[in-house]
């Protein structure tokens, strides 16, 4: 079966062929779908192939892994709902990540047990690097014994140390989007400490990959670069959050393209790459986005100046949905602009409804998307495509924000970070320097929420109490059906 190497390796290259296809459509809504769909064809081309590698060992145990690993994929990804998809991409993230950095692990293991094996006299009776003495040797018999080329060994260490901190600082991002940690952990020289366990696990690394390799140092090795992507994560909140999770994403890409150089896997390598380069060029995005440098979202924090936050003047003053309905019926130009709260509430079908109406009466209608409004990149196009708003009428934060000023209305549905004025005005604020939707340059506001909550950085948002902002309570959907009802009453 000589063809079967060559078979394999086609394999491999028609996976990644899918994989960049499918990335490729992945860039319009329209045909997004579908894409997903190629580059998962991909991978399960790509997995059923590596079955048929020459040297693969414990079939019955891969399949096994195999199979856990997809229920519990396909049960969450069939569970989860829109609006807790970044917790399920860091968690993916993830697992990504530890998978390069296992693959790391196992690399360097082996190799310090083929370095025992070829040098028996070498190794003391006692010594932990007698192969008889490792589990693994139960688990991994050796066919030859080759060592990793320095090349390889440089790599396989540099891709073991990013895809474990990708790993634990995924994971922390998952709590902290899931809730169940508070959103910033800060102490005393937390920047030195981290600073420290990097160094040490970078030095470890460097002996590592020089060839001094032993069960301890590699043990010592991933216990500081887990801990490391741990402490690094814990400080980071608010704001910072959709940057440091593409970044995560940026990292696991690195670390599988290097683990497959090791392994000369060229799926891998092609895979990693191609996640790698996207998610390093949609954080640069984010991070301009969010006006922040990449060390910045690291090494320093929105607020950092610190001081006294501004206390906010005056009250919240509420309008019901009739006088709401009839400011926007007779207005030239509406501007609408979509948040979390709306994906929350499914309002997108309703906001098109409404939408559509207010067109048909002459008013000029825009959607207006901030790049980190709701709870991943492209959340809110996600949405108003679903409903099937045109893309002529959807404009980013840097187009529509000269347009605020001419604007009769803009009505907000479940934002609220996104346009909050303090980012502007008040230094002491965590969000302060973030770019925002200059809403309140318009003549009027309307803002529809279910009450007083905070948004995703949980503080307090001056918009609210201007004098042209006026309150819609409710849930998104009920207060946008009311809207509609109301203009289908004046239009009748
Ligand atoms: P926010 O999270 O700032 O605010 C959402 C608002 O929606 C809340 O104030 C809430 O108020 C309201 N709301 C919640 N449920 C409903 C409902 N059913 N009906 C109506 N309103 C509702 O959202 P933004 O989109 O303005 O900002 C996104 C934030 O998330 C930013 O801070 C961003 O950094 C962060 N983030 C973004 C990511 C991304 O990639 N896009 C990823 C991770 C975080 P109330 O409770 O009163 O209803």
């Amino acid at each position: 079966m000589s063809w079967l190497p060559t078979l394999i390796k086609a394999c491999y290259f028609l996976a990644a062929l899918l994989f960049i296809l499918g990335l490729k459509r992945m860039s319009s809504p329209r045909t997004a779908r579908g894409g997903i769909v190629w580059a998962g064809y991909g991978m399960l081309l790509a997995v059923l192939a590596t079955f048929f590698l020459p040297d693969m060992h414990h079939l019955p145990l891969i399949a096994a892994a195999v199979l856990i690993g997809v229920s519990a994929a396909w049960w969450s990804g069939k569970r989860v709902a829109m609006t807790a998809m970044p917790q399920m991409v860091a968690l993916y993230n993830g697992m990504g990540g530890g998978a390069a950095a296992a693959i790391g692990a196992v690399e360097l293991i082996g190799y310090v047990r083929n370095l025992a094996l070829l040098h028996p006299a070498g190794i003391p009776d006692t010594s932990p690097l007698r192969p008889e003495s490792w589990a693994i040797n139960a688990l991994q018999p050796v066919a030859d014994v080759v060592l990793l080329s320095p090349l390889e060994l440089g790599l396989g260490v540099l891709g073991a140390l990013i895809g474990a901190v990708s790993f634990s600082g995924s994971l922390i991002a998952f709590a902290k989007l899931q809730g169940w940690l508070d959103k910033r952990f800060v102490f005393a020289g937390q920047r030195v400490v981290n600073m420290l366990l990097l160094a040490a696990a970078v030095l470890i690394g460097i002996a590592l990959a020089g060839g001094h390799a032993s069960l301890a140092l590699i043990v010592a090795f991933f216990a500081l670069a887990l801990l490391f992507g741990l402490m690094m994560t814990l400080p980071i909140g608010g704001a910072d959050m959709p940057v440091v999770i593409s970044l995560y994403n940026a990292f696991t890409g690195l670390a599988v393209a290097f683990e497959g150089f090791v392994l000369g896997n060229e799926a891998m390598i092609i895979a990693g790459m191609v996640v790698g380069a996207a998610g390093t060029l949609l954080t640069q995005l984010m991070a301009k986005a969010m006006n922040r440098s990449i060390g910045n979202v690291l090494f320093g924090s929105f607020g950092a100046a610190g001081g006294e936050a501004q206390a906010i003047e005056g009250a919240q003053k509420p309008i019901d949905g009739a006088d709401a309905a009839v400011m926007m019926a007779y207005a030239e130009r509406v501007v609408i602009v979509p948040g979390y709260g709306l994906a929350v509430a499914q309002a997108q079908h309703k906001v098109w409804e409404f939408a559509q109406l207010l067109i048909k009466r002459g008013v000029k209608v825009k959607f207006a998307i901030h790049p980190v409004a709701g709870r991943m990149p492209g959340h809110m196009n996600v949405l108003l495509a679903e409903a099937g708003v045109p893309y002529d009428l959807i404009a980013d934060m840097d187009d529509i924000n000269p347009e605020f000023p001419a604007t009769d209305v803009a009505l907000v549905i479940g934002a609220n970070d996104v346009v909050n004025p303090l980012a502007k005005t008040d230094p002491a604020s965590p969000i302060y320097g973030m770019p925002i939707l200059d809403v309140s340059a318009a003549k009027h506001v309307i803002v529809i929420k279910r009450g007083k909550g905070t948004g995703f950085a949980g503080i307090e948002n001056a918009l609210f109490y201007a004098d042209n902002t006026r309150m819609l309570y409710g849930d998104g959907q009920a207060a946008v059906g009311e809207l509609v009802t109301e203009l289908k009453a004046i239009d009748a």
